[in-house]
């Protein structure tokens, strides 16, 4: 089906390698041919159609012949009525058929996009959290819908118009051959000119077409980030709007002036091949004027000669437009394959499932650097015991985030080991060891939905009196309680809608619901209110009873009730010990505790 089209040989850019590694890749046929298989059968219907709809579209001109020939000359008006009568009845057979081709169509097409949107998604939600610190999420949203939406316009569009272009050629050739050869050879002599000056037009339609696409990536980027909440108290705050609007303006200017490029490209060439629709019909009558004149061929066969050309030169034209079409429409497809090929998470399905877990940690001279940058951590020897709370201490950039992401496995460290429960976490499946780890981070993410539905994130089957129990431990049942909607009130975007200490209560009462052996937490930094913080402070008693938790402590409070402090400086532990311990040891963790707080305390 594709063999027509030239090789087209495509730049390949691995958008997640930081150094955009460029390789020469070959258009991967089988792979696209791949998509249209679960829809073989189909296939097979629209096949049926198309063909249907051809033959049948070679009546009328037939029919003309017939009624010019033969029914108008001996006068037989019966014969003119049912000659009519057939003509009706092709028109609407071919309607009635051309709905259910419609169907067929739509069917292949929205189920291959369904198809490749639910890969994309799934794969994108495998992707190692590095990728999406890497990339920019307006970048990732366009791929995963817009370039996903256009492949319906090739699928249900081109390729259905291109077979339905070649039957329809096929078909015609065979009738006009038949009819008269000599004016077939004629006809057929003028094709070439139609269709091969498209081809370069085709290539060069694609390289448009590749660069609008970046643009496109461009800007759905600055949507993205000027259109969020953060991103547009950002830009209000820094009085940045003629800025953010001048760059708008010149990227949307470059699209336009792309998108005028590939409207302009081959222009020329579609005026060229429009012409010649109409001009080979004129030498047709010239030839078949003579032939009727020299060679006693009939008028009825000029005409129907004649109505049959658009069925020869439309779709040639067609065809010509469609080839460029389809190589540029496989930018996009290599678009989304390089998506697609892009490296998971090491997901090992095969991995340790963990029946009991007690929450041992230990990390073994784990080191760890994110690409291409200095180490983040060097050396980390580490254990916590089951049922401990730990607090990570050290001033900022110290790499305490980064020692509580290795332990999720959101980042896997280039040396050492660490293990839960003496097992290496590495031999454990993922999702398995994810189950049985909740993280309350500083910035709480919740859904633009209802505070129920947020909370039933964590656990789906949760009943009405679980979530409250979760909720009063966080302390914040009362508040939800007193909201016009309570635990339908909406949250807003990200949570806008609450403060700083309610979303993170609601985080807590979110991980207590999901009831994980470890606890990462990561205070917030941010002077809380007062009531806030007690409020904060009294709910993390639940949160942490009976886990092992790895706290990033910036409270006095949380501190000294840790069972372990390690002091992090420079991606390394530099001292360990409880509080009264560490600070007999006059080393950083006292001068971190006069400065920060001995006035407070
Ligand atoms: P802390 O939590 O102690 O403030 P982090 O663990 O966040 O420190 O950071 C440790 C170091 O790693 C810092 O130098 C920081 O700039 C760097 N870092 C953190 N996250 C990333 C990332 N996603 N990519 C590259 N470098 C990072």
């Amino acid at each position: 089906m594709f063999s027509g089209a030239p090789p087209v040989h495509l730049m390949w850019s691995n958008m997640f390698d930081p150094k955009k590694q460029k390789i020469e890749k070959p258009i991967n046929w089988s792979r696209i041919t791949n998509l249209f298989r679960p829809y073989a059968k189909e296939i097979v219907f629209v096949l049926i159609c198309v063909l249907f709809i051809s033959v049948l579209g070679l009546l009328p001109p037939l029919l003309s012949m017939w009624l010019i020939d033969k029914a108008i000359p001996s006068g037989n008006f019966t014969m003119v009525m049912q000659l009519v009568a057939a003509m009706i009845a092709t028109a609407l057979v071919g309607a009635l058929v051309g709905v259910a081709q419609g169907y067929f169509n739509a069917t292949i097409g929205e189920g291959i996009m369904r198809d490749l949107r639910v890969n994309l998604m799934a794969h994108m939600h495998r992707m190692p959290l590095e990728f999406f610190t890497n990339t920019k999420t307006g970048e990732i949203m366009n791929r995963v819908s817009n370039d996903v939406d256009s492949i319906d316009g090739l699928v249900s569009g081109t390729l259905v118009s291109m077979v339905t272009n070649f039957i329809t050629i096929a078909t015609t050739l065979v009738t006009i051959l038949w009819l008269d050869w000599r004016l077939a050879l004629v006809s057929i002599l003028v094709i070439p000119f139609m269709v091969f000056p498209m081809w370069p037009v085709g290539r060069k339609m694609y390289e448009i077409r590749r660069t609008t696409r970046q643009k496109r990536d461009e800007i759905h980027a600055i949507e993205q980030e000027t259109l969020s909440v953060s991103g547009i108290m950002l830009l209000k705050s820094f009085v940045r709007e003629t800025y953010e609007r001048d760059r708008f303006h010149n990227l949307s200017t470059d699209l336009m002036k792309t998108e005028i490029n590939l409207a302009m490209v081959g222009r020329w060439f579609m005026a060229a091949i429009a012409a010649m629709v109409t001009i080979g019909p004129s030498i047709i009558w010239l030839a078949g004027g003579w032939l009727c004149i020299k060679e006693g061929v009939t008028v009825g066969t000029v005409v129907s000669f004649v109505a049959l050309l658009t069925r020869l030169y439309t779709p040639a034209a067609a065809l010509a437009g469609v080839q460029a079409q389809i190589v540029s429409a496989l930018a996009v497809f290599e678009r989304i394959f390089d998506y697609l090929d892009m490296h998971e998470e090491s997901t090992k399905t095969n991995g340790l499932a963990l029946e009991k877990v007690n929450g041992d940690i230990k990390f073994e001279n784990v080191s760890f650097s994110y690409t291409d940058r200095a180490d983040a951590l060097k050396n980390v020897t580490i254990s916590i015991e089951a049922g401990q709370v730990a607090a990570l201490v050290g001033p900022s950039g110290a790499g305490k985030t980064t020692m509580t992401m290795l332990v999720p496995r959101f980042y896997e460290p280039q040396d050492g080991t660490i293990t839960l429960d003496g097992r290496d976490i590495t031999s454990i499946g993922l999702s398995e060891l994810r189950k049985h780890i909740g993280i309350v981070t500083q910035e709480t993410y919740l859904f633009h939905d209802t505070i129920k539905n947020n909370l039933r994130y964590a656990k789906p089957d949760a009943t009405d009196e679980q979530i409250e129990a979760a909720t009063r431990a966080a302390n914040i049942h009362d508040f939800i309680a007193a909201l016009p909607n309570g635990y339908e009130s909406i949250v807003g975007e990200r949570g806008h809608k609450l403060s700083g200490g309610e979303r993170q209560r609601l985080a807590i009462a979110r991980v207590l619901l999901k009831n994980p052996r470890v606890l990462i937490f990561d205070e917030a930094t941010s002077s809380l209110d007062s009531e806030n913080e007690t409020l904060i402070q009294a709910a993390l008693v639940p949160l942490m009873k009976g886990r092992t938790s790895l706290v990033i402590a910036h409270r006095l409070s949380t501190i000294q009730s840790a069972d372990k402090i390690f002091v992090v400086e420079g991606g390394e532990v530099v001292e360990s010990g409880d509080h009264t311990t560490l600070l007999a040891k006059n080393g950083l963790y006292s001068r971190l505790y006069k400065q920060q707080f001995r006035e407070g305390a």
